[in-house]
């Protein structure tokens, strides 16, 4: 039985199914979490099926969550999507299920649930949903196709990072032929606000570059409060240094209110996961997050950014 036949079967075999995703969701967490609601919704309309989680911000215009109340776990399949470590699951109720899939693309660091299907060489966690409604020839709904979508762009940069494949670009064209308006997706998908824009400025004046390529800058609470943006306006501008020619690998450090600093760290050579797992956090080979406690360790993340781009230039490591 392939892995996507054994994923049926066990939906099949529950009325009630609820679908979590990672905290701070991006297109592709709510993507591949309501991509694949909307699906199981359109082929088995008897079960009741539930999407869960924390506040989606300013991606209201993909999906909306669904309250509901702990009892509704008793006895319900749980699947997570797009989320590679337990701890960043939103919503802790995940675990009160009767029985737990995984589907992910995320290297597979904490393997949890009793079923998991973990493809570190998909794009994003919705071309997985996508290849598992297209291996079970499922009915997809205009929106589960523009939901899918949304997250294969939002998490391959619009087709132009590393992880785009020729598999990946087949699975958007056939999730395009569903008919939803691609052009307003893209257009929600992209437009900043011109607090962002005005930030994107200050970002590029003040990013420290040294000699190998190796960038950072640190977005502390006064700036934040300064251009009016909060930590979940962020994501638009953490791309920004790699559009710079002579920058291999960078850091943005985001201020928290509590203190802290979310490390958001990219790559476009060496591989920085390793460097993230050091600091509490995680993620893909050139993409990845990390908390800091102070500025003094978002400085010793650096260092070791640092010293990749170095050994990187000098070809002692890929
Ligand atoms: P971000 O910079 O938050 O967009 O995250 C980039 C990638 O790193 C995503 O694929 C996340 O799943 C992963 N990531 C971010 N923060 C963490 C964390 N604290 N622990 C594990 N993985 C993380």
């Amino acid at each position: 039985m392939t892995i996507t036949n054994e994923i049926l079967q066990m939906i099949k075999q529950y009325d009630r199914i609820i679908i979590h995703r990672h905290m701070r969701p991006d297109p592709d967490a709510l993507g591949s979490q309501c991509g694949l609601a909307e699906i199981l919704r359109a082929n088995f309309p008897k079960k009741e099926i539930y999407q869960v989680g924390g506040p989606v911000e300013d991606l209201a215009f993909l999906a909306k969550m669904d309250k509901i109340p702990d009892e509704l776990y008793q006895g319900a399949l749980v699947i997570v999507t797009d989320t590679a470590n337990a701890p960043r699951i939103s919503g802790e109720r995940y675990s009160l299920g009767d029985k737990l899939i995984k589907i992910d693309h995320h290297p597979n660091d904490d393997p949890y649930g009793d079923l998991l299907w973990v493809n570190t060489e998909a794009s994003s966690c919705s071309e997985i949903i996508a290849d598992f409604a297209f291996a079970e020839n499922l009915t997809l709904t205009e929106n589960a196709a523009r939901l899918l979508y949304g997250g294969i762009v939002g998490d391959t940069g619009r087709f132009l990072y590393p992880a785009t494949t020729s598999h990946t670009l087949q699975v958007a064209a056939k999730l395009l032929d569903y008919g939803f308006d691609a052009v307003k997706l893209n257009r929600e998908l992209e437009q900043i606000t011109l607090d962002v824009a005005k930030l994107s400025g200050y970002l590029y004046q003040n990013l420290q570059i040294d000699e190998n390529g190796a960038g950072y800058v640190f977005l502390d609470q006064a700036i934040l409060k300064k251009y009016g943006i909060k930590d979940s306006d962020t994501a638009a501008l953490v791309p920004l240094p790699g559009t710079i020619d002579v920058v291999l690998a960078w850091a943005v450090f985001v201020e928290q209110p509590e203190g802290y600093y979310r490390v958001r760290l990219r790559s476009k050579g060496p591989v920085i996961n390793e460097v993230a797992k050091r600091y509490h956090g995680g993620g893909h080979p050139l993409a990845s997050g990390a908390n800091a406690k102070d500025q003094a360790m978002c400085q010793e993340i650096y260092r070791e950014l640092q010293v990749l781009c170095e050994k990187y230039q000098k070809n002692e490591i890929v």
